[in-house]
């Protein structure tokens, strides 16, 4: 193979070029970023020889070299991990998934240069840190079970080669050629302050030299007489921070092995650190993020923990160790249980895997109670609440517990505050068997609603369900603490003590009675767009407002499935009227033209007051007109 110049697709030369310039708070983070990789890689390599192993005939002593060559002004990363073939090299280092560079751009372009480097990494271009530091970066690799090594190389502007390469043994070199003024990076005690304020827990040792420095002689070394060199000592200490007492692990090494493990760049939320025994040993250290990553969102990614056996790694993403609907968790899962070859196959029907996913889940919803009273509670749950809710559904064993987790708008609290559905039950008046709820498209749309007058006029609170999820979710809710769901737009819904009920029942058959011809003109007259008309139990102050049968589908949930482009059939509502309004009063005094306009105003503002469309807009202002007028 001869040279070959490519050119970097041009979002990533823009992007590179944004790496480089505006990155100038945390340059030091390069060093993290190739040293994760060259762990994974090492990772990659040992695992894959659990079942070939050809590809470790070599017998490697896993590590990671640190080289530093003053007169070059060069420092190189070493490990004899997996590799890259030439086909690696153009895959892994000269594109980026285009969808990820595009949602990088956009952030990047929305925030500050400082915010940058948190983007960076949770965008996975961390190699593309280098060069911060470098402005050429040579990489030179030879891949397990190959017999040819390839080397890329690329000043991070516009292209970069990839070329022919010789290489001792397998693995890749990163040799960075360091920009003027980033001497400081030849130092070992730099180095050595990097790595153990970012990579301690890494498991293979890392090691410094400089190349070219000659050995001082020791002092009591005699002159002619040789000792054996002392074994160099590594700059980690390389203990598995998940097999350390937690007393013992600081909050900062957590954070660090954190930032390790998800390229994130901010600290997580919470950590959570635990030991499983009984019927499964094995130890776990579970992470929930400040933010939700852009994998979170994307269908075909994978979610899932890290598995390890007695300390190898098996693989990352194991959903089987997490339920769906708590994808958002990261972290490491160790078991000595299970066997060291184990396939994702074979874990499918494992029992010890079955036994840690409920241990996981069980201990994630009891941290997720603890903070239920604290600040990061919130944080937590305009993040990751919408994904959490998902397991109402899904998980019949905990669906209580994560009722219990739940939290919405209500009437009677602050606008964009969340009460617990507990809260709700405590605050119920005896007679109130129900709870109820409101389904609006946003919180402000549910606070104007017509429907929620009665309610208010007897003091009783009413949940919004303002996410499109949780009307879908209503249906699996069925109750909580004995307690039926009742949606306040839909059937009948009567508010108040059983004594109250009987007399406002009695009120509106009497004024049923007394509307009857009226209710009947009005019905004939709007018989295209409402399927029945009739004397309203939750109005005070509006004339009139739109409800649903009781199983139909509410308007939120018909909008948002039209704007899904499904299929939804039309189906008519109820229009009910309030029957002591004094508009109604006077549209029962009117006749003819005057007649028709006042109910076909009475209707269009119904549909106003829920959100919805009027089906002539320029006729209804045409009408309002005319009405102000007189
Ligand atoms: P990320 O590590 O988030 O995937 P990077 O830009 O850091 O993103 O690296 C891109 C890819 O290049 C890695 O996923 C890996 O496949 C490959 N790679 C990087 N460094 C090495 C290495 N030292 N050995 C083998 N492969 C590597």
């Amino acid at each position: 193979m001869k040279t070959e110049t490519k050119q970097f697709k041009a979002e990533i030369g823009r992007m590179l070029d944004l790496v480089v310039n505006s990155l100038y708070s945390k340059k030091e983070i390069f060093l993290r970023e190739l040293l994760s990789n060259a762990s994974d890689a090492i990772d990659r390599a040992k695992y894959l020889g659990l079942v070939d192993k050809e590809i470790l005939a070599d017998s490697p002593d896993w590590k990671i070299q640190i080289s530093a060559d003053r007169e070059k002004k060069t420092l190189t990363i070493s490990d004899n991990g997996y590799g890259m073939d030439a086909e690696d090299l153009e895959n892994n280092l000269g594109t980026i998934a285009s969808s990820g560079t595009k949602k990088f751009m956009e952030a990047a372009a929305a925030k500050d240069g400082s915010n940058l480097p948190e983007l960076i990494g949770k965008f996975g271009v961390g190699f593309y840190a280098a060069f911060m530091v470098a402005d050429k970066v040579t990489v030179v690799s030879k891949k397990r079970g190959e017999e040819a090594a390839f080397s890329w190389e690329s000043d991070g502007i516009g292209s970069y080669t990839v070329s022919d390469a010789t290489r001792d043994g397998f693995g890749t070199s990163i040799t960075l050629h360091l920009r003027d003024g980033q001497d400081d990076y030849l130092n070992e005690w730099r180095i050595r302050d990097l790595v153990k304020s970012y990579s301690d827990f890494i498991a293979y040792p890392i090691f410094f030299e400089e190349v070219g420095k000659k050995e001082e002689p020791k002092k009591d070394e005699k002159e002619g007489e040789k000792k054996e060199p002392e074994p160099p000592k590594p700059l980690n200490t390389m203990v598995a921070l998940w097999k350390r007492p937690k007393k013992d692990v600081k909050k900062e090494e957590y954070d660090e092995f954190y930032k390790h493990l998800t390229h994130d760049f901010d600290e997580p939320l919470e950590t959570i650190p635990f030991s499983g025994e009984g019927q499964v040993e094995f130890k776990a250290l579970l992470f929930i993020p400040k933010a939700a990553g852009m994998e979170l969102y994307m269908p075909q990614t994978k979610h899932g923990l890290s598995l390890y056996v007695r300390n190898v790694f098996i693989g990352n993403d194991f959903d089987l160790l997490l339920p769906d609907y708590l994808r958002f968790v990261k972290g490491v899962v160790d078991s000595s249980d299970l066997p060291l070859n184990i396939s994702r196959e074979m874990l499918q029907d494992d029992q010890v895997i079955s036994k840690i996913k409920s241990a996981v889940t069980s201990k994630i919803l009891s941290t997720l109670e603890d903070m239920k009273k604290k600040e990061s509670y919130d944080t937590f749950y305009k993040v990751f609440g919408r994904i959490l809710k998902e397991g109402v559904h899904t998980d019949y064993v905990n669906a209580d517990r994560i009722k219990k987790l739940l939290k919405y708008p209500s009437a009677q609290s602050a606008a964009g505050k969340m009460i617990f559905l507990e809260d709700y039950v405590k605050k119920m008046p005896q007679d109130q068997k129900d709870i109820y709820y409101l389904c609006a498209e946003k919180e402000e749309d549910a606070r104007r609603a017509p429907q929620l007058e009665q309610a208010e006029k007897h003091g009783l609170d009413v949940l919004f369900f303002v996410d499109p999820v949780d009307e879908w979710l209503v249906d699996s809710f069925r109750e909580f603490e004995g307690k039926k769901l009742v949606d306040i737009a839909r059937g009948d819904v009567q508010f108040g003590s059983e004594t109250e009920q009987k007399a406002e029942k009695e009120a509106n058959e009497k004024a049923a009675a007394d509307l009857k011809p009226f209710l009947e003109k009005v019905k004939e007259q709007l018989k295209e767009h409402v399927a029945d008309v009739r004397v309203s139990t939750r109005l005070a102050e509006s004339p009139c407002c739109l409800v649903a049968s009781e199983n139909a589908l509410s308007p939120a949930m018909i909008r948002m499935m039209r704007a899904m482009k499904q299929n939804v059939p039309e189906e008519k509502r109820i229009l009910e009227v309030n029957a002591t309004h004094p508009l109604v009063e006077k549209a029962k005094g009117l006749d003819g033209q005057a007649f028709t306009d006042a109910v076909e105003l009475l209707f269009d503002q119904a549909l106003v007051a829920e959100g919805s469309p009027v089906p002539d807009p320029a006729r209804f202002s045409k009408l309002l007109t005319a009405l102000m007028m007189k």
